[in-house]
């Protein structure tokens, strides 16, 4: 694969470290490399940052050579802009010009594409993310980046006109990337939809029958998506058809074996579920692996129904819920001692080398809340993680055991869930390789940087202790 390194003044401007000035004899360069990428009536827009440019303009046309003045124009945009509301099946030209203060550069070389097909474009990531161990802006190709479909499950024909579909989408991208740290990643992703009608809705007097997109089931009591949705079942064939057309298909996978054997990297499903009852997207949701029917191996991960945010970081990055409630247990593809091979924000051994977030329990600057930051959580018996309040404990209160209602209800991740995804996204991406110890290798060169990039400092591998040298993990047993 390809990935470039740009040089460390990239870093710095994307950063807003730095801003370098034009230089007056040479003038403003031209973009370079600009690509265009279609959906069903959209096109997305990316090139090379021009050194100096405060923003650009995009010339189009339907008609001709969009060449300044001739051309309509859209001005002050960024890489990644999506040119929207164009008419499926009409080509448009493209040459993209970079603007400073003082001047506008000459136009781009031409680039063109034309919308169709049923996938929209959501949102255009660029790539270009920061490698943390080597302090540099990493572009990531564009088929290596994580092309996230939103598919719409449940919804009728008139609902997807009416705009309900596109409303629940919004609302779910607002929710995904404002929450940290995808929205430092957010250049990592490109987002597509899929508006596929339903013959009907999703039912809860016939909640295994019903005759929706992706015949996703829902539990007895209608409220959820039920835990039965089959790795290679109905949802999982009909996810792999509606994806078979798609201009990024699965096409890197994890290495066979372990928690992550056979996933594909470059691409992750949401499926938003409408819930007829509140008419828009909602009921309790559940992150789910579908295999390809035909039988490869390969497999998508899913996340389907509500909870937007934590579901798809299960889906994402293989996080695991931190509810530990008395009837709650731990994926199967946890073993009682975690080995090298796997990476987990909750696990089944205490003992401090077993404990991948070790290096949070000391607390201080990054955990100042000691009190916060128990490394069990619910009853020990079931499980360990390293703090008590994160977006994977979703909205559950385990007031059994902590906090009373509502007190446990956050949106942020904690610093291990932080940590784990953007490992994951590294490895999706191509960053870290697989050599199936991405955790060492996170450990070794990018957790370092990492805590001095985001301002946290690194702290000892020492677990927390009470007075008596106990680690305090062992304490809240009931
Ligand atoms: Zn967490």
């Amino acid at each position: 694969m390809r990935i470039n390194m740009v040089a460390f003044g990239a870093l710095a401007v994307a950063l807003g470290w730095w801003s370098p000035s034009p230089d007056p004899v040479r003038g403003l360069a031209a973009p370079r490399h600009p690509a265009a990428v279609a959906g069903r009536a959209e096109i997305g827009l990316e090139w090379e940052p021009v050194d100096g440019a405060l923003d650009y303009e995009v010339l189009w046309s339907t008609e001709r050579d969009p060449r300044a003045g001739k051309a309509a124009r859209i001005e002050g945009v960024q890489p990644g802009f999506v040119h929207r509301g164009l008419e499926p099946g009409v080509e448009v030209q493209y040459r993209i010009a970079a603007r400073s203060a003082e001047e506008t550069s000459k136009p781009s070389r031409k680039v063109s594409a034309t919308p169709g097909g049923p996938y929209g474009l959501l949102r255009l990531g660029t790539g270009r993310v920061v490698d943390c161990a080597e302090g540099e802006v990493v572009e990531v190709p564009i088929e290596r980046r994580i092309h996230t479909v939103v598919c719409a499950e449940g919804y009728l024909e008139e609902e997807l006109a009416a705009g309900t579909f596109g409303r629940d989408v919004e609302s779910w991208e607002q929710d995904v990337f404002t929450v940290w740290p995808y929205d430092e990643l957010r250049e990592a992703f490109v987002v597509w939809t899929l508006a596929t009608p339903s013959a009907e809705h999703i039912s809860a007097t016939n909640p295994q029958r019903a005759a929706t997109a992706f015949l996703v089931p829902l539990t007895e009591d209608g409220r959820g998506i039920h835990s039965s949705v089959p790795l290679g079942g109905d949802t999982a064939r009909r996810v792999w058809e509606a994806l078979a057309d798609f201009p990024f298909p699965a096409e890197e996978f994890y290495p066979r074996g372990g928690q992550t054997s056979m996933i594909a990297k470059n691409l992750l499903v949401a499926l938003l579920v409408l819930d007829p009852a509140r008419g828009r997207s909602g009921l309790s949701g559940r992150a789910r692996r579908l295999e390809n029917p035909r039988d490869s191996g390969e497999r998508i991960s899913a996340s389907i129904a509500h909870n937007r945010v934590h579901e798809l970081s299960h889906a994402l990055a293989r996080l695991q819920d931190e509810y530990l409630d008395h009837d709650q247990t731990l994926g199967a593809d946890l073993p009682r001692k975690p080995k090298s091979a796997v990476i987990s924000n909750v696990v089944k051994d205490p003992s401090e080398e077993q404990l991948p977030w070790r290096h949070l329990l000391v607390g201080g600057e990054i955990n100042p809340d000691v009190e916060g930051l128990v490394g069990a959580f619910g009853d020990p018996r079931i499980g360990y993680h390293s703090e008590f309040k994160c977006l994977m404990n979703g909205t559950h209160d385990n007031a059994d055991f902590y906090g009373g209602r509502g007190n446990l209800r956050v949106r942020r991740f904690c610093n291990f869930c932080r940590e784990l995804m953007f490992l994951r996204i590294y490895e999706r991406v191509g960053i870290l390789d697989d050599t199936g110890r991405s955790l060492e290798t996170w450990t070794r060169r990018y957790r370092g940087p990492f805590y001095e990039l985001h301002g946290f400092a690194v702290p000892d591998t020492v677990p927390q202790q009470n007075s008596e040298g106990e680690p305090v993990f062992q304490d809240c047993r009931r």
